[in-house]
């Protein structure tokens, strides 16, 4: 079966007539249940809703009208971004048979350029977690090593597009969820300026750190998939009013030495130390000499702060999970155990107790004691502090340097199970893609080729506010440039 070509090849073929989206649409979901026995990436793969999409697209086309710049584009969804006739799980029980009645604005605004939803795919329950194996769904396994995770939270939309199953696919981060399972299945993942894109739909986990953010093999379909996604929406108040334009792909990739000749890299010490393998290092540091080589200035820029982020992220994002995951008490939607006669707070806690997986509790348990009273001066009201201080040491880094680089996770995708007794682990293993959603910062990972055991390593870019432009750029140079 052929590979799938990248967004724009497909989207210009069907326009052209030269493809029907029916025959793209068609491989794809052949592809994703391939995938599906191999990887457990998808939640629900939507044979009827594609074809049918599909059909919509060719009869356009037929009759002379204009069917998007995305047309008959095969789209995979994290199955914690409402689409409308799916189920939206977030990969937890307590939404199994969950059906938005409204679609997410990044999904709607991607499918009226003509792309074709195909799947919803598995998570880590409701974002919570680094590997994709917190799902009541079942756990992804990783296409380039089936016996290792994905990454996560957003591990089955980096294996779709690992795998070639679709060029381009959605996920949130709220402390690396896109980035870090692109750089354990080595393709590209953007997470972008908070404000950028609309969270209306989105499931939340913590709402001052999530976004949407994109998976592809390519920077300029990432652009393109942001351009059409980006922009103020009056149903999330914390959407920018900023110009989707300047998010929008270059007319041709951008060149290495053209890139690299204006560009100042600052590599964060504090990430590239303890705890990064010799491999992920190694990977790290030969990419970033292809930007010196290139032109580069690449310099060291000594962020201190960022010790003390993981904690701060963590004391945040429980918090505010804490409250998001307040709603599911029984009562409203989502499952519920127990009748009516038996009173709502045994209903409550029957419904949490069975709704919600082991990581998803620790979470609610962890938030709800820094917010309580005796514990918020000490926990809750400090974090916020050293929250500002961390974003205002990288914003003072990024007035000198123009991207902070570091490897987007300290290894490899480990095994599976590996870590599934050492919760600490695994969050200290965010240290550096939190400091983006901390600072509310557009932030890429870039394959950086092989690490170790076969396995790629990422390189992780952060830039000002509002400069996506700029960390596809440089994500375009280096891997159009790249050996094939
Ligand atoms: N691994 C982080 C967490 O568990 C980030 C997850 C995410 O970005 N959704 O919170």
């Amino acid at each position: 079966m052929p590979l799938m070509r990248n967004a724009r090849q497909t989207a210009a073929d069907v326009r052209t007539g030269s493809v029907s989206a029916r025959a793209v649409v068609q491989a794809a979901l052949e592809r994703a249940h391939a995938l599906q026995a191999r990887s457990n990436a998808f939640i629900s793969i939507d044979d009827a809703g594609a074809l049918a999409a599909a059909r919509a697209v060719d009869e356009l086309v037929g009759a002379g009208g204009y069917p998007g710049v995305l047309a008959g584009v095969p789209l995979a969804v994290k199955d914690n971004i409402c689409v409308t006739g799916l189920r939206s799980t977030a990969g937890s029980n307590v939404l199994r048979e969950h059906r938005s009645p409204f679609e997410a604005t990044a999904v709607e605004r991607l499918r009226a350029a003509g792309a074709v939803v195909i799947g919803t795919t598995n998570l880590d329950e409701f974002g919570m977690g680094s590997s994709s194996e917190h799902s009541a769904f079942g756990p992804v396994r990783n296409p380039l090593d089936t016996r290792r995770v994905a990454g996560g939270s957003s591990g089955g939309s980096a294996a779709a597009v690992a795998a070639g199953v679709v060029p381009l696919a959605l996920g949130t981060d709220t402390g690396g969820s896109v980035r870090q399972p692109a750089a354990f299945c080595g393709v590209l993942g953007l997470k972008p300026t908070y404000g950028r894109v609309s969270r209306y739909g989105l499931i939340a986990y913590g709402s001052s750190l999530d976004q949407v953010g994109v998976f592809g093999r390519d920077a300029e379909d990432v652009a393109k998939a942001l351009a059409l996604m980006a922009g103020a929406d009056p149903l999330d108040a914390t959407s920018a009013q900023r110009p989707p334009a300047e998010v929008g792909p270059r007319p041709v990739p951008a060149e290495l030495d053209v890139v690299a000749r204006s560009l100042r890299v600052g590599v964060v010490p504090h990430l590239m130390g303890d705890g990064v393998s010799t491999g992920v290092r190694g990977a790290v540091e030969a990419t970033l000499e292809r930007l010196r080589e290139a032109g580069a200035q690449v310099e060291l820029c000594p962020v201190p702060e960022v010790a003390h982020a993981v904690a701060t992220y963590y004391v945040v994002a429980t918090a505010e999970a804490s409250s998001n995951l307040a709603r599911y008490d029984g009562s409203l939607y989502g499952s519920r155990v127990g009748d009516d006669g038996d009173g709502q707070e045994s209903v409550s806690r029957r419904s949490r107790a069975q709704g919600l997986g082991r990581e998803a509790q620790r979470r609610v348990l962890l938030g709800s004691y820094v917010l309580s009273a005796g514990a918020y001066d000490a926990y809750f009201g400090r974090a916020a502090r050293v929250r500002r201080i961390v974003s205002e040491a990288l914003a003072r880094a990024l007035s000198e340097v123009d991207v902070l680089a570091a490897p987007t996770a300290p290894t490899v995708a480990w095994r599976l199970g590996e870590h599934l007794d050492d919760p600490l682990a695994v969050y200290l293993a965010d240290v550096a893609t939190c400091l983006a959603n901390l600072a509310g910062l557009p932030a890429v990972s870039v394959p950086a080729g092989a690490a170790e055991d076969g396995l790629p390593a990422g390189l992780q870019l952060i830039g000002r506010a509002w400069e996506e432009r700029r960390l596809l750029d440089v994500a375009s140079a280096l891997t159009h440039d790249a050996a094939p």
